[in-house]
């Protein structure tokens, strides 16, 4: 069966950190998804609008939510980003396929999770948050959220809201520029997690973000943490 095809209708368009939208749109009628989920977006050319291409954008709002959020990081002359920052606005219209990946929680499992992300890979993580925290999990979580310095931090008071509301919920900032002002962790979120969590054998870790980053954690996961392979998921921002 075809994936379903939307029209999305732009709420709002805020710039978030350096470089990074947050945009929220309309849910239409029969639109259903998995936290973690992404959808495509047909992005057409500027300059040529039947010229159009599909990107792909993880879901950050919780099914249980009644609008749709994504957060998107400008790649510099990127078709996307382009179009984001010079088109995107409140009352714009964009078609929509929707749901695609397999980038869920196990549902199954009684271990802990680890979640690892980069940048704007921690969009498929705020909707499983914020879908299974209200609904009473109450097995540990932990997200490591890595950003390159400090001006991309964002989120941090809603993630500090969820630490402070749901006891189970901790979150570890991270930066890699190591001559940023950050008072916290610098370094690779692999590093912070290796200094954080003592023992990995209680836990199913997911990555997601920056390709290179998701292969480097994965990897480190099952040689140096000892996870096994079945309790590493990865959905890699190509
Ligand atoms: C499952 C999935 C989920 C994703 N979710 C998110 C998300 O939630 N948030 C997010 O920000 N991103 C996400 N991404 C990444 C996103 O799909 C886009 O890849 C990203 O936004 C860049 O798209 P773009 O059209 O702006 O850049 P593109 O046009 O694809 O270009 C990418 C880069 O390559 C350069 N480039 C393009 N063509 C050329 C050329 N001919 N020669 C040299 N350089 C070139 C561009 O200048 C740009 O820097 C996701 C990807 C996947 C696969």
């Amino acid at each position: 069966m075809p994936t379903p095809s939307f029209t999305f209708e732009c709420i709002r368009k805020d710039l978030i950190a350096e470089g990074i939208y947050e945009v929220e749109f309309t849910k239409p009628e029969g639109l259903t998804f998995t936290e973690g989920q992404f959808l495509l977006i047909d992005v057409p050319l500027l300059d040529n609008a039947e010229d159009i291409q599909p990107r792909a954008y993880s879901i950050a709002s919780s099914p249980d939510d009644d609008t749709i959020l994504l957060v998107i990081k400008l790649a510099e002359g990127g078709r996307a980003s382009t179009w984001v920052k010079d088109q995107v606005k409140p009352r714009t219209t964009t078609r929509v396929q929707c749901p695609f990946g397999k980038f869920i929680l196990d549902p199954d499992t009684q271990k802990e999770f680890v979640m690892m992300c980069t940048s704007t890979g921690i969009a498929p993580f705020r909707s499983q948050l914020r879908t299974i925290l209200p609904k009473g999990d109450t097995r540990n979580i932990d997200l490591f959220f890595g950003l390159l310095n400090e001006k991309e931090i964002f989120w941090e008071e809603e993630l500090k809201e969820l630490a402070d509301t749901y006891p189970n919920f901790s979150y570890h900032i991270s930066v890699g520029d190591q001559s940023s002002s950050f008072d916290g962790f610098k370094g690779y979120v692999q590093q912070h997690a290796e200094e954080m969590i003592n023992d990995f054998s209680h836990k199913q870790i997911y990555i997601c973000g920056a390709p290179i980053m998701a292969k480097a954690v994965k990897e480190e996961a099952i040689n140096s943490w000892g996870v096994a392979k079945e309790d590493v998921h990865m959905e890699g921002f190509i």
